[in-house]
């Protein structure tokens, strides 16, 4: 068969971190192939950084700071359409994706739908618990922190000053610190703003987990706990959540109920799939809600590929599968891209998965942070506070640039590096 000569349709659900790169990638291995088309799908007009998404939450920076336009950034790419519409439903049999918009059909379909909150069939944090995943889901955390400052500036009674101006988030993982750690210099701001005394303030953060993000070492995991605590963050750990209402939050720790009054619950404790993925995982081999790979990226049906937080791989000499972190989706993209442009070009996909994780970056505040960084199973050395964060904002350009093109890389550099926290912003 000559090369290219019939059409082939690559169709990518999910423009998030793992969605564009394997769209950029595939563009870049079948550039020389005609009847190619790259169909990327999502259900937002824009990419949000997602890794920013506390700091856009607590006037860091600008919100649109961490937000890139689709269709601008595929604009120059002839091969890849951008459509923004949401998958509602796949027919792995008839090789069709279906939209609210359009059906999509492909030879070649890669699953890049990312995760979702997860509230463990909590029903009042579900209804009640402010979600912390989206771009507007960090703007509602916005508003609600700072309306709840406008009424208790209106207020004399004590006891409701406080429980409007008590934060909670639950969920000491990487994103539940990070929010906990912006908290902590975004309130002290807004008492000044709306002339409140600072003692009226709290900012807890609760996790049922012992210590804060568990996946981290014991060492790492102190820093952080001692870090927080110094910027004024109430830890409350092996606390499980039993209840969210519209004024407080209830947990039990070590057989006693606690209830503390606050009207903001801010939800960070777990993600599932996305609902599509979740649907797909009916058809495919899945596990909680994660599609099994192949070690080429391939799920059993050997059409449909899965990167980045929707995959569930567990790499040799491992017990558990990679994690939902960027430097996943960077590398399961690349080689689901190579591995697709391969069949297309009549070979077989051969390339096989070998992750390779080089550290975590966790900024907590705009000053401080905690790290560690080297090569898996080899070395990692833990980082200063300082430099940690440094080496986040430093990974945030590394990554965007190469993405959203030379054209945006001031733009990012100066987004990183010189915003700063305004309570206008
Ligand atoms: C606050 C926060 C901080 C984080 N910090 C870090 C960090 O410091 N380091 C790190 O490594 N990781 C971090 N993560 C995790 C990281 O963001 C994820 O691992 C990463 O985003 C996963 O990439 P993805 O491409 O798989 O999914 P996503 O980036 O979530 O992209 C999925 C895309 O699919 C789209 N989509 C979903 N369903 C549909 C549908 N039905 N139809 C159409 N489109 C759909 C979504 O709109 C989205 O654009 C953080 C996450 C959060 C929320």
């Amino acid at each position: 068969m000559r090369q290219g000569f019939q059409q082939k349709n690559i169709v990518i659900i999910g423009a998030g971190f793992s969605g564009i790169l394997c769209a950029q990638r595939l563009e870049k291995r079948t550039s020389r192939l005609k009847n190619i088309s790259i169909t990327l799908i999502d259900k937002n007009p824009y990419f949000t950084m997602r890794t920013e998404i506390h700091a856009a939450a607590t006037g860091r920076g600008k919100p649109e700071g961490i937000q890139y336009d689709l269709a601008e950034t595929f604009a120059d790419s002839p091969n890849v359409s951008f459509f923004c519409d949401e998958v509602t439903d796949i027919d792995f049999e008839n090789k069709v994706v279906k939209g609210n918009v359009n059906d999509y059909t492909y030879d070649y379909l890669v699953i890049a739908a990312g995760s979702q909150p997860n509230f463990f069939g909590i029903e009042s944090a579900k209804e009640n618990a402010l979600p912390f995943w989206t771009f507007d889901d960090a703007m509602a955390v916005k508003k609600q922190i700072n309306d709840c400052f406008k009424k208790a500036a209106e207020l004399s009674d004590e006891e409701e000053i406080k429980k409007l101006l008590t934060f909670c988030v639950v969920g000491a993982g990487l994103t539940g610190v990070e929010l906990a750690g912006e908290l902590a210099e975004y309130i002290p701001m807004l008492c000044v703003k709306y002339k409140l005394p600072q003692g009226y303030t709290k900012v807890l953060c609760i996790d049922a987990a012992p210590r804060c993000i568990p996946n981290l070492t014991n060492k790492l995991s102190t820093t952080c706990s001692s870090i927080l605590t110094e910027m004024g963050v109430e830890l409350q750990m092996n606390a499980k959540v039993v209840d969210v209402t519209p004024e407080a939050l209830v947990y039990e720790q070590l057989g006693k109920t606690v209830t503390v009054p606050s009207c903001t619950v801010v939800w960070s404790a777990g993600i599932t799939s996305e609902d599509i993925t979740i649907k797909a995982a009916q058809t495919l081999d899945s596990r909680n809600n994660r599609i099994v790979n192949l070690e080429t990226l391939q799920s059993s049906d050997p059409n449909v590929f899965v990167i980045g937080d929707n995959m569930y791989y567990v790499a040799k000499g491992k017990d558990y599968p990679v994690p939902q972190m960027v430097e996943n989706t960077e590398q399961s993209s690349v080689l689901a891209a190579d591995n697709i442009a391969d069949l297309i070009t009549g070979h077989k996909a051969k390339r096989a998965y070998k992750p390779a994780m080089h550290g975590c970056m966790i900024s907590l505040g705009a000053k401080k942070g905690i790290a560690y960084a080297g090569l898996e199973n080899l070395f990692m050395i833990q980082l200063p506070s300082i430099p940690a964060q440094l080496a986040k904002r430093a990974i945030n350009v590394y990554f965007l640039v190469p993405v959203f093109g030379l054209k945006n890389a001031l733009p990012i550099a100066k987004h990183e590096f010189l915003a700063k926290r305004d309570v206008e912003n």
